[in-house]
């Protein structure tokens, strides 16, 4: 076959493929068409977000499918509901291609909000399902959690409507409505497999989604020290607040302690007056992130003399300390444009159970030293630290765990970086580390390493199977993972 003269590349610009097409449908009619001709072209399909995985995970020499045009909030019944879902405000369906973003403001304008999310808007909802993007919070579950029902495009062109066995949907009603045309799966566990699929599982066309009344939330930002900060975790901080997250400087000050930015988020009632920006707390990150000499400036800094950055670390830290940021709930969970920096990320999930989180914490601060001491490789930004509450999907970081995410953040092109990321991945393995499927991971085609990493691995394989049957879905992620089905 000729080779395509199509790019796509990925938000960051450092994941590109060639796809021989790309196409924007808008009505499942057309994702049914689409995978047909494809599976008589003999050729690959992936659906696409908005692009913003460091990883492989989006990528197909096949048929990209955008899905910037699958956009917005369906009529929520649509006739197949049963009596229970019909009566909860709590519940919404919305189109899988529809920004984070958007959807914020689509759920503001009926007086409703996303329960949690992750520290960025610009995602699409499918994307962020599909890998189990995450904020922080040990009661508040990835975004897969947050799903009830959900309707796929699978092989062959079906559509299948999975949801677990108590889900919104009425059986009767459905196969009224929707007669030979669609199947209805209520099955837990096809549902635990289906929900994270990282895009392996057929295109997302659209899901429900638990909502909640909108809400305000304060947050607070203070500098403190690992040393302090790991008796707190000890103590039970994690329950004594809504949100909790850790900005860590793995290099120590010259007392030998190691700084960190303290970020709690509470619930408070709707203020009088809210705090002022658009989630934009920080005037000089944003000036960073809007100003291009400057960020060029790091750039060259990361790619020829990174260690010059770490010097910044404690005083960014610093800066960024605030003692009431109160917004309404989106606002405040966004973290804003420094998050629109050319940055490449990997994020580790680390049980956040007894003391094995703050072990791992050790482990990164031994890894960071001797790295900079032997090695001279650096880290250009201080690390993040979150927390999430286990998750019922089968493929998700987060499977039946309470996790801390470590969030390992370097600016574009930082020098021998990947080396760096690969070294901790390596170093936290015994912690039983998961890799984030949307950010830098070097995970293979190590089937033992996956089934002890993800317990209910060989069962969401069984429903890859079925929902990928003719591997009309197979990419070089499931090529790089070794669960191509041709
Ligand atoms: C600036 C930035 C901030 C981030 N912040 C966070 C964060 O706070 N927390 C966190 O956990 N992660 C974070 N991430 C990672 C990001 O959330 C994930 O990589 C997410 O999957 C990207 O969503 P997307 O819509 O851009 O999807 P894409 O990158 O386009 O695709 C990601 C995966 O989803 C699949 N997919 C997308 N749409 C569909 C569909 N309709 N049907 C089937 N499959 C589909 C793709 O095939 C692919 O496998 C961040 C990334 C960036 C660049």
């Amino acid at each position: 076959m000729r080779a395509s003269t199509l790019t796509w590349n990925n938000h960051s610009r450092d994941q590109r493929c060639h796809p021989r097409r790309i196409v924007h449908p808008t009505t499942t009619a057309e994702l049914v068409e689409l995978v047909r001709d494809a599976e008589r072209a003999g050729t690959t399909v992936r659906a696409v977000g908005a692009g913003h995985a460091w990883s492989d995970v989006a990528l197909t020499d096949g048929w990209i499918i955008e899905t910037d045009a699958m956009s917005g909030l369906l009529e929520f019944d649509g006739g197949t509901l049963n009596t229970a879902a019909r009566k909860d405000a709590e519940l919404v369906r919305v189109r899988g291609g529809t920004r984070v973003r958007t959807l914020n403001a689509l759920l503001e304008d009926r007086g409703m909000a996303l329960r949690n999310m992750g520290g960025y808007d610009g995602q699409s909802i499918a994307g962020v399902v599909s890998t189990s993007t995450h904020g922080s919070g040990i009661d508040f579950g990835p975004f897969p959690d947050a799903v009830r029902s959900i309707d796929l495009v699978v092989a062959g062109g079906k559509v299948v409507r999975v949801e677990p066995r108590d889900g919104p949907t009425d059986p009767g009603a459905f196969a009224v409505r929707h007669g030979g045309t669609r199947t209805l799966e209520q099955d837990d566990e096809v549902f635990a497999a289906a929900v994270c699929g990282m895009g392996c599982m057929g295109i997302v066309d659209s899901l429900v989604l638990q909502v909640r009344p909108k809400f305000w939330l304060r947050e607070r930002r203070v500098v403190r020290t690992w040393e302090e900060v790991r008796v707190d975790l000890a103590g039970g901080v994690l329950g004594r607040h809504d949100h909790y997250e850790l900005f860590l400087n793995p290099y120590p000050r010259k007392d030998g302690r190691h700084d960190v930015l303290v970020t709690t988020r509470d619930e408070v009632a709707e203020p009088t007056a809210a705090s002022p920006g658009d989630g934009e707390r920080h005037p000089l990150i944003e000036m960073q992130a809007s100003i291009p000499l400057v960020w060029m400036a790091l750039r060259l800094a990361a790619r020829w003399a990174p260690s010059l950055l770490r010097t910044q670390f404690g005083r960014t830290l610093r800066r960024m300390e605030d003692d009431n940021y109160t917004q309404v709930s989106y606002r405040v969970f966004n973290i804003g444009a420094s998050n629109k920096l050319p940055a490449l990320s990997m994020e580790l999930g680390v049980p956040a159970e007894g003391d094995l989180h703050t072990r791992a914490v050790d482990r990164i601060l031994e890894v960071a030293a001797e790295c900079a001491g032997s090695r001279r490789l650096f880290h250009t930004s201080p690390i993040a630290l979150r927390f999430v509450a286990p998750s019922d999907a089968f493929a998700s970081m987060m499977h039946r765990r309470p996790t801390m995410m470590i969030e390992l953040i370097l600016v574009s092109e930082t020098r021998e970086g990947i080396t760096l990321l690969a070294e901790y991945e390596r170093r936290l393995a015994d912690f039983g580390a998961r890799p984030h499927w949307g950010q830098y991971n070097t995970l293979g085609p190590d089937r033992q390493r996956l089934d002890e990493l993800y317990p209910r691995w060989a069962e969401w394989l069984e429903v890859y199977d079925r929902f990928n049957a003719t591997g009309v879905f197979d990419s070089r992620f499931t090529d790089r993972i070794g669960i191509s089905r041709k």
